[in-house]
């Protein structure tokens, strides 16, 4: 998948001129990092939420924001969409989406029980990660999940088997985790996390438990390695680094971080390019930008256009990596679709 197909999103009236263009050593410039933004899953739950407004008309329930990112969740409210804490909350027999991040098998049964029509829009990488648990659950491993506690990802990818899940909340968590049998234990991890903390904490488990299994393959998916690389590269040239991304989107939260860790000088995560403030470009010659997994390309276009009026227009795209991934859309909205044109007419992006 390209970074620049997600257009679909509707521009923010923002405020042009905003930003000075003050002098700085050096030539103003901008490092593009790419890939950034929308990833295969995000774009495939944000279609299924436009799709199941067109199939069923509004409102349509989805549990949970379909994916951390407040301008897509307020696009989507404005098309019909209504968003619930949880299945308690939509009317019986109403149609309810499952979010990207997915859901224990308690939420899908409670759903059930309240014979909501339900389109599962959870990531087909975090679906991988609730069948590893499953399976080694099966097989008597202790999980050693490593991740946000509280985030809905790992709440979901728990409750597949909440008597073999223990949580790691990263590296300085080891040394406090107890195991029923230190020769049965595996570590799982949440898809967004920072790979190089990651891997530490997985260093310290094996440190302390040297039969430490590995999951088949990586949990950390393609897109936010993606992100992370180009960001990383990124960096290392940039005075600022800016992350376009909202607060509780973990992998936004990860590229400015991995920025930091990398060279930046400075880096800073934005909803919107309207809270970029002036002194952070005090003596900034190079700017470095980036988007979460969650983000549509166009609120990076945004801020693009605001740096540009502070002198910042010429724009270098630092490029690590090609993405052409594509899922299909979840089955419930397959089922019935005899016509093919379905993802394209709402923004020609899953299939
Ligand atoms: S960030 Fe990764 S796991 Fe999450 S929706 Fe995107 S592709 Fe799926």
């Amino acid at each position: 998948m390209t970074d620049t197909i997600d257009l679909a999103m509707p521009r923010v009236p923002g405020v042009r001129g905003r930003l000075k263009d003050t002098p700085v050593p050096g030539r103003k410039r901008v490092l593009l990092a790419s890939p950034r933004g929308y990833c295969a899953g995000v774009d495939r739950a944000v279609v299924a939420v436009e799709k199941a407004l067109e199939r069923y008309g509004s409102p349509v329930y989805v549990r949970k924001q379909i994916v951390h990112n407040i301008h897509v969740v307020s696009t989507l409210e404005k098309r019909g969409a209504i968003f619930v804490d949880d299945v308690d909350q939509v009317p019986e027999g109403a149609h309810v989406v499952f979010s990207a991040h997915g859901v224990s098998p308690a939420v899908v049964q409670a759903a059930s029980d309240r014979g909501l029509r339900a389109i599962d829009a959870t990531c087909p990488l975090v679906t991988k990660v609730h069948r590893e648990a499953v399976r080694f659950a099966r097989d008597d491993y202790e999980i050693l999940l490593i991740g946000h506690a509280g985030h809905e990802e790992v709440e979901g990818t728990a409750g597949e088997a909440p008597e073999h899940v223990t949580l790691v909340n990263g590296p300085d968590d080891v040394d406090s985790i107890q195991v029923r049998d230190p020769e049965r234990v595996v570590w799982l991890s949440q898809t967004t996390l920072s790979v190089d903390e990651t891997m530490e904490t997985v260093r310290r488990l094996r440190e302390r438990f040297p039969k430490l299994a590995d999951p088949p393959s990586d949990d950390i998916c393609y897109a936010t390695q993606n992100r992370q690389v180009a960001i990383k590269k990124v960096a290392q040239d940039a005075d600022l680094v800016l992350v376009v991304g909202s607060a509780n989107s973990s992998n936004s939260v990860r590229l400015v971080e991995v920025a930091l860790e990398n060279g930046a000088r400075a880096a800073y995560r934005v909803d919107y390019a309207s809270e970029v403030r002036q002194e952070w470009l005090d003596g900034v010659a190079t700017v470095g930008v980036t988007s979460g997994a969650s983000v549509p390309e166009i609120l990076v276009q945004e801020l693009l256009d605001d740096l540009a009026d502070a002198g910042y227009s010429d724009v270098d795209v630092v490029k690590t990596a090609e993405e052409d991934l594509m899922f299909s859309l979840p089955k419930e909205l397959r089922r019935d679709d005899s016509g093919s044109q379905d993802a394209r007419a709402l923004g020609g992006r899953a299939r």
